[in-house]
């Protein structure tokens, strides 16, 4: 592909990111509330809707970087040729890879009362281990979910206390706040559980957040396999992306919260045993300690 070319790529994907930002913020401030949270100030202020949606222009990313997983040719600097098509490092470094050839299937923006015990029955119903990227203050509201995920023998991941995109942006104290608030209501529901990973809400990574998330023992987990389920494209759609895109070695991006995950469980009662069949599914691995 000629030099122009790439270029050209580029500026297509910087002008699409820049209206799927717009698109995506002029959408969540006419989201209201989820019902079923609590009243009171603090409701109002932390909306659940969330969705690990490609990040605005604030984030442009490292350089050769790009968001959303292995695409080099939509890079602007996917020239270097050093980068391999499979690179399992995503933005700043964070994990795109199992680093084997088992895929990993995660679970972003819970713990939720109605989905992600759905989603645990049919792990279980196929004795899939998973991961489980779950949101401070949704782990404060239901710690006997986030104790079940354990129980399970899933692992865990920090995802922010509530999904905050700009968490990169905050100061390295904030940051640094953020997430341990977040690992604290984990352990108060599941004193034992060990939190080796932490995924940037949105995938909106910076080196600051990088490297707190690396100070404080956690492996920063990006994705290769988004089927953007929480745009809610229909279970098919799902089911297409993932059986089209996930290579050994992938890790897949769904979510067990953050709006009608509907199409999500309905599509793994499809995908589970596909994959199965294809390859091996593991949990991410939680370390020695
Ligand atoms: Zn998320």
């Amino acid at each position: 592909m000629s030099a122009s070319t790439l270029r050209a790529a580029g500026m297509v994907t910087l002008v699409v990111a820049a209206l799927l930002g717009s698109a995506y913020a002029l959408g969540r401030s006419l989201v209201p509330d989820h019902p079923d949270r609590g009243t009171g100030v603090a409701a109002s202020i932390h909306t659940p809707h969330y969705g690990d949606q490609p990040p605005s222009t604030e984030f442009p990313g490292p350089p050769g970087g790009g968001y959303g997983g292995p695409s080099p040719d939509a890079s602007p600097s996917a020239s270097d040729d050093a980068r391999q098509p499979d690179d399992s490092e995503g933005p700043y470094g964070a994990r795109t890879s199992t680093g084997s050839t088992r895929i990993a299937l995660t679970f972003d923006d819970g713990p939720d009362p109605q989905w992600t015990p759905q989603v645990l029955a049919l792990l279980k119903e196929y004795g899939v281990k998973a991961t489980f990227c779950i949101v401070g203050e949704n782990a404060e509201s239901h710690p006997d979910l986030v104790r079940s995920i354990v129980a399970d023998g899933h692992t865990i991941c920090n995802h922010s206390w509530n999904h905050d995109i700009s968490l990169g942006k905050r100061s390295p104290a904030a940051i640094r706040d953020d997430l341990l608030r977040t690992n604290d209501a984990i352990r108060a529901a599941a004193p034992d559980a060990r939190i080796a990973y932490f995924r940037q809400p949105g995938g909106a990574w910076t080196y600051q957040v990088v490297s707190t998330c690396e100070d404080l023992g956690m492996t920063p987990l990006h994705w290769a396999v988004d089927p953007t389920d929480w745009q809610v494209p229909g279970a098919a759609k799902i089911t297409q992306t993932v059986l089209a895109e996930t290579r050994p070695g992938s890790i897949v991006l769904m979510h067990d919260a953050g709006g009608d995950r509907s199409g999500t469980v309905e599509a793994l009662q499809r995908l589970l045993p596909e994959l199965m069949h294809r390859f091996q599914l593991e949990a991410l691995p939680t370390g020695t300690t």
